[in-house]
Order: C-alpha cells, then structure tokens, then sequence
C-alpha cells in the first residue's frame, strides 16, 4: 500500500471492467483521482467504491467523451480548479472495439475505434503533458494498448491498428517527453475478464485459455496491479516500455 501516496490522477473509462479495478489499485494505494467515463453514472459508482475502500484520496466523477477535444478541455478546466496543478498521472484505458471482418467494415466502424482508442490517446497526452510542461511537474502516463496491437486478430482490423498505433505514439511521445520528466508507458493485457469480453461464447474462450501458458483468464486487478506500478516511483528508470500482462498469451 502506499505506492502512489497523494499523487493526484485522472483514469479514463474508469467506470466499468480495467478502468474501475485500475482506480481501485491506484486509490488503495493513495492517489486521488477523477475518474472519467462517457456517463457520470458509471463514474460515481466507480468513486463510491473508492471512498468505502480507502479513506485516504478524494476521488471525483466526470463525464467526458475523450473522443471530443472540446470535452478534454473542460476536463482540463475541471482538474485545474479542483487541484490547482497538473495530474501526475494519466491513465487512457478508455476503449472500444466495432468488431468485423474487413471485407464488411464501413468507415464509420474504422474512424469511430481510432478516434477513441488511438486519437484519444494522443488528445488526453498532450493535454495534461502541457500542463505538466508549463508547471515544470512531473508526470507519468500509462496507455492501455493490448497484445492484438502485436499480433493482430480475425475481425478486429480497426481495433488491432488503433492498439498499434497507440505502440507508436507511446514511443514517440516517451522520446520527446523524457527531458521534461514525463515518463510514457504502454500496457497490453491479454485476454482479460471484463465486461468487454463478457460477450464472448464460452467455446472460444476455451479456445484462447488453451494458449495461455498461466492457463487462464486474468482478472482486472491484474491490470490494476502493473498500472499502478507503471505510475508509482518504482518504475521510475521506465518510460517507452511496452509491457505483456497475458499470462504468457503469444508472448
Ligand atoms: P469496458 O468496455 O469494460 O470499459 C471501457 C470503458 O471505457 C467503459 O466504461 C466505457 O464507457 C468507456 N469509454 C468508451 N468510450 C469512451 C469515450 N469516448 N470517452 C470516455 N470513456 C469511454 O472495457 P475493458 O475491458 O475494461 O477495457 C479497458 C481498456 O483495456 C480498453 O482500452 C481495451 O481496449 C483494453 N483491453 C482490454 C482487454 C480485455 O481483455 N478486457 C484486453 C486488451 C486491451
């Protein structure tokens, strides 16, 4: 415990799946965050959570569509006014996928996945990197890529090259951002029990365990665990890392 004591920070999507069990790790661990989802619903519930398990951080709700420049902007007001600084940490976990064959998939199906799991990415970075950049603060930034950004996946051509892409721009970002002590890292889960991949039939999820090496399913707070890592002073000599948390899936 203790690992991210009173650092302030923002984690997108945190209302559901990775991103709530991510604001759970980080808070026990003592940041105080916003959490942002497209519904301030899911947010709150997020936050309720929060303040029953620790009594340490301040936890807010916020709605944002991190697809909308505009809407980045008012989080960036809302943050400053509330903190009076720059976050030290920055989560993109906010995703989706539109899942069909490339024969069949339609521009909307395509610009829609990048502009929230890769465009977003590089909104929300630069954002709060300016501020960091203008209060000389330091930061740390983890963005949740996924290994089908390494090794692609039937259905999922947008997806897997919104994932790339993030790969890319994590690298890039982590090369120009070292200097002003911002670190950038990339996580990419595996094959995750989340509700996400809830839909998936059990058939094949059989499937897919039988190539895991750990040889099942991982949990949220296995993700959880390794962003709070990526965000604590533990990994502090780390930035443009890309990190597996797969149980061994196509390593
Ligand atoms: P999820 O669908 O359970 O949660 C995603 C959250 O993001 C939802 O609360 C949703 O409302 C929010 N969101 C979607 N679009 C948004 C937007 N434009 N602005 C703000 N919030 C938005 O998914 P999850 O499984 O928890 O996935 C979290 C991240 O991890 C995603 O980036 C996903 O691609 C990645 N990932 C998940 C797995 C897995 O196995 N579950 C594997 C690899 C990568």
């Amino acid at each position: 415990a203790g690992l991210v004591r009173g650092k302030l920070g923002i984690v997108t999507g945190g209302g559901s799946g990775l991103g709530r069990a991510i604001c759970q790790r980080l808070a026990e661990n003592g940041a105080s965050l916003v959490v942002v989802d497209l519904r301030k619903e899911t947010a709150q519930e997020t936050v309720d959570l929060l303040s029953k398990a620790s009594k340490e951080g301040q936890h807010y709700a916020f709605a944002c569509d991190v697809g909308k420049r505009e809407q980045i902007e008012n989080l960036k007001s809302f943050f400053v006014e509330k903190f009076k600084k720059s976050p030290d940490l920055v989560v993109n976990n906010a995703g989706i996928t539109k899942d069909t064959w490339l024969l069949k998939m339609t521009d909307e199906q395509f610009d829609d996945v990048i502009n929230v799991n890769l465009k977003a990415v590089y909104m929300m970075t630069q954002t709060f990197a300016r501020l960091a950049v203008e209060q000389q603060r330091s930061q740390s930034v983890v963005n949740l890529s996924s290994i089908v950004g390494k090794t692609g996946n039937i259905g999922q051509t947008n997806y897997a090259a919104s994932k790339a892409g993030v790969l890319g721009f994590t690298k890039a970002a982590a090369k120009e951002l070292a200097r002003y002590n911002i670190r950038v890292n990339a996580l990419l889960p595996g094959f995750i029990k989340t509700p996400m991949t809830s839909q998936i039939p059990d058939k094949v999820i059989a499937k897919i365990t039988e190539r895991i090496p750990i040889g099942k399913m991982g949990e949220a707070e296995d993700i959880g665990n390794v962003v709070t890592f990526l965000c604590s002073d533990l990994s502090k000599y780390m930035t443009g890392a890309q990190i597996e948390v797969t149980g061994g899936l196509d390593m």
